[in-house]
């Protein structure tokens, strides 16, 4: 193992040492480690990483050993590093962390998340209490239950995150953990209906099929074969190289029973994902009322669900309308019987996740665990990255949305304080310009003239709005804003390409969005009678996973918010509470566009340093101060270290640190703001601490 150096064949470990610092320099480091595979480089606290797109025997437990307790500069860079610092912050102040990894779609941000957590597993409960351990077991196995429902294969990466995800671990006052909470943020759910050429719907649809026992799959009746099923086969290719579905299957397995589900509620899960795979397959046909063409699709979905074949059928094929104080049933025409099918399918699978992710957070309540008083957490945020397609719908516009909110985040909390509070302390500072994207977050969120209130005020109008006049109204409110376009053109010949769509210039690129099926997935409705029929399901865990079935037909209920604003205060909420917790940043960076160990693009890698603002980070570091502390905790601190100061000091504090600085000779590393002191480099810090317990 490399020692405390790397030696100058790996580049540099910091960027802030960058003997020059340019945009070629710090690519040309980049490049170099990665070849070397050094796959992490510092920029002070900040880690960034780049995919190997190869296994590396650098996270096994003599890796954990080298890192434990030790100050982030006494190893090569590691993300070993940054997980230990956050859970020793976190224990020495006694204060709230979180590590927030970004990066593009395929970068590597759920990889280092479970790296993280395999790291905390490895070095807490050194006295092997059960509950922790049984804890940890769930926190590692509970990736594998919500990767299985919430990720795919993408164009971009064969094991997407198609949802948010920010995890707080719960600590006890040792440091170990003793419980957790994850949120889960928008899941893609049209994916259930409908995958793009060389996608995946969820990994669970495949791996029930090639990993559940004959019996399962006959009782379910089914077929290995993913080709056969309507809402699975549109990508093309099933089988994916990188992935191995029947394994997956007996690890999912294997953790929902480890996180406690009942078998009762493991049956319910797939039962669930069954009935999907035949909704998919369900043929409506008719002039004017829409009826189903398949003989045994409806029981064999009735008995999945736990209804009857007859309700079932009516609520596929009918709607209840309450007009005037009475009650009628409209039937549907094939194409709303359609619709309709796929927002029940949807629906079905969103509420099976959410409730999946319910059921881990029971399993690791630490309230349930005993834990009174204090206990601090770390969170862990893994979040779906930003991405373009070439097709980009109202998916990847909260998607990238969430990005840009992040990025604000971190100009907020690096770029910007930091600045302001040299500004503030009165310190020599030489302003770094950076693109701030503000802006952009303003252009979708603000009340009123944003992207999502005129998506709202379209989805509240009863008249006859369309995706088109949304668009309309867009143009007109947003057309001065530099960062927006829209576009509307209906070709003379109708063989060529309608555009309906609009374009945002992102922090990470532009990306255009087709403004079909906004208003549709904004309003996000399920008719009643869905809700209904599930409720009254005989399968109890069904049944409570849809518990405003309740409801009767007359009783008319609030208008639900809209997905996108869901989405929005669900986002500012996130930030809120990132800004909370003294945060640790990873910074996840896609070596090429083919899941190669051996390719640097250098274009595309350089487009994702610009964008992060790397460089920016890079420079505000460089021209900042490693460490800093107000003058009295200062000097109350390391007082003992010098005979001048020993055991009290009787003039101003500020003269006090400064005789303390320059006895020990440290004075051309340090500089004294209005209120604190600034030490430019760790190492001056690491020597004080170490003079101070040798005392
Ligand atoms: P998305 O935003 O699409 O969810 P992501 O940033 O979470 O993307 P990951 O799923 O973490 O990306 O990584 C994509 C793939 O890259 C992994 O499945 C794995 O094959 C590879 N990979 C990422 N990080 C590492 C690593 N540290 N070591 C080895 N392989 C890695
Ligand atoms: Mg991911």
């Amino acid at each position: 193992m490399a020692g405390i150096h790397e030696g100058p064949e790996f580049g540099i470990g910091d960027f802030v040492l960058l003997r020059e610092l340019s945009l070629d320099a710090f690519m040309e480091n980049l490049k170099l480690r990665f070849e070397k595979s050094k796959i992490y480089t510092y920029i002070g606290e900040v880690v960034v990483s780049v995919n190997p797109y190869k296994q590396l025997d650098i996270y096994n437990s003599s890796y954990v050993q080298e890192y434990k307790d030790r100050e982030i500069y006494e190893r090569p860079p590691h993300i070993f590093a940054l997980a230990d610092n956050a859970h020793k912050t976190m224990k020495r102040q006694s204060r709230d962390t979180c590590i927030v990894i970004s990066g593009e779609s395929g970068s590597g941000k759920t990889e280092a998340s479970k790296i993280i957590m395999r790291y905390i597993a490895a070095v807490t409960n050194i006295s092997g209490q059960k509950e922790v351990e049984r804890v940890k077991d769930v926190l590692i196995k509970s990736n594998n239950i919500l990767e299985a429902f919430g990720n795919a294969k993408t164009n971009r990466n064969d094991n997407s995150s198609r949802f948010g995800k920010y995890m707080d671990i719960n600590f006890d006052f040792k440091g170990d953990p003793v419980g957790g909470h994850i949120n889960n943020y928008l899941l893609e759910k049209s994916r259930v209906i409908y995958q793009h050429k060389g996608e995946r719907n969820f990994h669970s649809f495949y791996q029930l099929l090639s990993g559940s026992q004959d019996a399962m799959l006959s009782e379910y009746k089914l077929t290995r074969d993913p080709q056969k099923y309507n809402f699975i086969n549109q990508g093309g290719d099933p089988k994916v190289g990188s992935i191995n579905d029947k394994q997956d299957f007996r690890g999912v397995m294997d953790a929902l029973k480890a996180t406690g589900f009942t078998s009762d509620e493991i049956s319910t899960t797939w039962k669930i994902v069954a009935a999907i795979l035949h909704l998919g397959n369900l043929e409506f046909v008719g002039e004017d009322d829409a009826t189903i063409n398949n003989q045994e699709e409806p029981s064999i979905i009735a008995s999945l669900l736990g209804v009857t074949k007859d309700n079932l059928v009516k609520t596929l094929l009918s709607r209840v309308i309450a007009a005037g104080g009475q009650v009628v049933d409209k039937l549907l025409n094939v194409q709303e019987a359609q619709y309709a099918n796929k927002a029940f399918s949807k629906a079905l699978y969103d509420r099976l996740f959410t409730w999946i992710v319910g059921r881990i957070n029971d399993a690791i309540d630490p309230k349930k665990g005993g834990i009174v008083g204090k206990n601090t957490v770390i969170g862990v945020l893994d979040i779906y990255g930003f991405e373009i397609f070439d097709n980009n719908s109202f998916e990847q516009f909260c998607i990238n949305y969430c990005n840009e909110k992040l990025q604000q985040l971190f100009i907020e909390l690096v770029l910007k304080q930091e600045q302001e509070e040299y500004m503030k302390e009165g310190i020599e500072w030489q302003h770094v310009d950076y693109f701030n994207n503000k802006i952009i977050c303003d252009l979708v969120e603000i009340p009123h003239n944003g992207i999502l209130a005129i998506l709202d005020e379209a989805c509240l109008n009863v008249g006859k709005i369309t995706d088109e006049t949304y668009l309309e109204a867009m143009a007109k409110k947003l057309s001065k804003h530099d960062r927006f376009t829209c576009r509307q053109l209906e070709p003379a010949d109708k063989t060529l390409e309608h555009h309906r769509d609009f374009r945002i210039k992102h922090y990470a690129g532009d990306v255009t969005y087709s403004v079909i099926g906004f208003i549709d997935k904004n309003k996000d409705t399920l008719f009643m009678d869905f809700k209904r029929l599930l409720f009254n399901s005989s399968n109890a865990v069904l049944k409570s996973m849809w518990p405003e079935g309740a409801q009767s037909v007359n009783e008319t209920s609030k208008r639900p918010i809209t997905a996108g604003t869901a989405f929005k205060n669900s986002m500012i909420e996130l930030v809120q509470n990132l800004a909370s917790k003294i945060p640790y940043y990873v910074r996840c960076i896609k070596p090429n566009e083919v899941k190669s160990p051996l390719l640097f693009d250098d274009t595309r890698t350089r487009h994702q340093v610009m964008y992060l603002g790397l460089l920016e980070n890079v420079r505000v570091r460089r021209a900042g101060f490693a460490f800093r502390m107000a003058y009295d905790r200062f000097l109350k601190r390391y007082k003992m270290i010098c005979t001048k100061t020993w055991p009290n000091y009787k003039g101003q504090v500020v003269d006090g640190v400064r005789a303390l600085i320059d006895s020990q000779g440290y004075s051309s590393d340090v500089k004294y703001g209005k209120s604190k002191i600034f030490i430019r480099s760790p190492q001056t810090l690491f020597a004080l601490e170490k003079a101070r317990t040798a005392k």
